[in-house]
This record gives C-alpha cells, sequence and structure tokens, in this order.
C-alpha cells in the first residue's frame, strides 16, 4: 500500500519572496521558494489535506493530487485555510461534502469565516461536513482506515492542533507544548515542526526552540517548517544535527 507524506508548503505566512519581491537573506535556490504550509498524506486510497493555505491549488497540482478525502486544520488563521474556496471541485467530483476535521475553535471560526461552505445560501449546497475532533479520530474509506490523534499546542494568542498518525507528527504552528501534549511525542519517526525565524517569537517555535524540542523527545527526523526569509535551505542544511532538515516544497517520504 502506497503511504507517502509530502510537504506541499513550508513557507511562512508571506511565503518567500514576499509579495513585494523581498527575499531577506535567502540566497538564489529554488528550495528557498517557498509557498504557505500545507502538506498532504496518502494512505492507500486516502487522500487527506493538512491545512489548504492560500497557494493550495497550485501545490496540489505541483504535487499531481487528483483526489481529496478529508481536509484536517491545524488552526483557523488565513494562512492555513484560506485556500478552502479552491476546494470546491472536490466536492462536485466526489458528489458529497468533504469531512473537514479541527478543534472546538477552529471549525467554530471556519463556521463564520466561510460560510457558505457549511451552510446553504441563495440556492449554493454546502460542500463541506465539520467535524470536530477529540483526541483519536479515525477517516475512512473503503477497507483502509487511518487513525489520527489529535493535541492541543500552544500558538501565541491562541491553542493551535497537533496531528500524529503512523509515528508521524505535524506541528506546523507552535510557540510551546503542554506537557500533557508531549506524551504525544516520544518515539517518532518523523517530526514537521514550527521553526519560524533565528530570534525568538511570540506565537512560534525559533530554531533554538525547535532543537530543544528535538533534544527532548528525540525523533528519528526533524523536518523544520513554517520557514521566514531569514531561514536559508543551505545554511541550515549545513549547520542543523545530522537528523534534523530544513523542509522545501514538495519534500516527501514514503512511511
Ligand atoms: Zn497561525
Amino acid at each position: 500500500m502506497k503511504k507517502k507524506f509530502t510537504i506541499l508548503g513550508c513557507g511562512s505566512s508571506l511565503g518567500s519572496p514576499w509579495i513585494t519581491n523581498y527575499r531577506g537573506n535567502l540566497k538564489k535556490n529554488i528550495k528557498n521558494i517557498r509557498t504557505r504550509c500545507s502538506a498532504h498524506i496518502q494512505y492507500g486510497d486516502i487522500s487527506v489535506a493538512i491545512d489548504t493555505s492560500p497557494d493550495i491549488r497550485n501545490q496540489f497540482l505541483k504535487n499531481k493530487i487528483k483526489s481529496l478525502d478529508a481536509i484536517i486544520y491545524t488552526h483557523e488563521h488565513a494562512d492555513q485555510t484560506s485556500g478552502i474556496f479552491e476546494m470546491r471541485p472536490f466536492y462536485w467530483k466526489n458528489n458529497k461534502k468533504i469531512p473537514v476535521y479541527g478543534s472546538h475553535r477552529t471549525i467554530r471560526a471556519l463556521k463564520k469565516t466561510h460560510t457558505y461552505c457549511f451552510y446553504e445560501r441563495f440556492g449554493y449546497k454546502p460542500i463541506m461536513k465539520p467535524n470536530v475532533v477529540k483526541n483519536l479520530f479515525k477517516i475512512k474509506k473503503k477497507n483502509k482506515t487511518l487513525s489520527i490523534k489529535s493535541f492541543d499546542v500552544i500558538h501565541g494568542m491562541i491553542k493551535a492542533t497537533g496531528y500524529v498518525f503512523e509515528k508521524i507528527a505535524y506541528i506546523s504552528d507552535c510557540n510551546r507544548i503542554p506537557k500533557k501534549s508531549l506524551k504525544n511525542l516520544y518515539n517518532l519517526k518523523y517530526l514537521i515542526l514550527d521553526c519560524l525565524k533565528i530570534k525568538k517569537h511570540p506565537s512560534h517555535f525559533n530554531l533554538e526552540d525547535a532543537l530543544e524540542l528535538v533534544e527532548i523527545i528525540n525523533p528519528k527526523k526533524t523536518i523544520l517548517t513554517n520557514l521566514h526569509t531569514d531561514l536559508d535551505y543551505d545554511y541550515l542544511k549545513k549547520n542543523l544535527p545530522s537528523n534534523v532538515v530544513p523542509a522545501y516544497d514538495g519534500l516527501s517520504f514514503n512511511f
């Protein structure tokens, strides 16, 4: 069975370069061209998007992802959700509502900001089915089941959601992991982790914070994501411990 995880985008909320063409410390390297954070899980026939960044349409096209069975959301911020509008063709293709998973807070916010996705309006049918996640949940298709565990992480003023499945954890936006969530993060094969900047930041891990967590939980491999313009790909590659790598758009692995 094909089981593949893909980083669709690994940039911060502005992407790189920014719309103004500002590129900070980033050298000329295709791996420094970063779209906004999203990821994809292929689990046999089951196709799951993690977040719908503003770049999601091109991310799907570039990675040749042609089906979608569910979306799981880490939180409600615009760089994780505003591409939700692009997902409508999968409702038409599947001829059924797209199941959407997130915390109570995230689902509530999505219903408020993207009302048309969840409620019938002016004859337009709702295209998504909201599901509030608590701890363990399952995504099923035919005879396959993908089990995913959700847990809270602190992301500045809000709680965001981290996800773990098959010893892979995805935490794209986080400045602190509460003790009771930490227990989900031991014995990981892969950790995909927020690492916004070199400097400290009130709502994200910086490089030092990310490496500190890696020391504590010791995953086999860590992939740093949500990278801002001060974090050059080659600089990170050269200076990180051997089991920690910077993400780039399109990075994928089989599991
Ligand atoms: Zn955020």
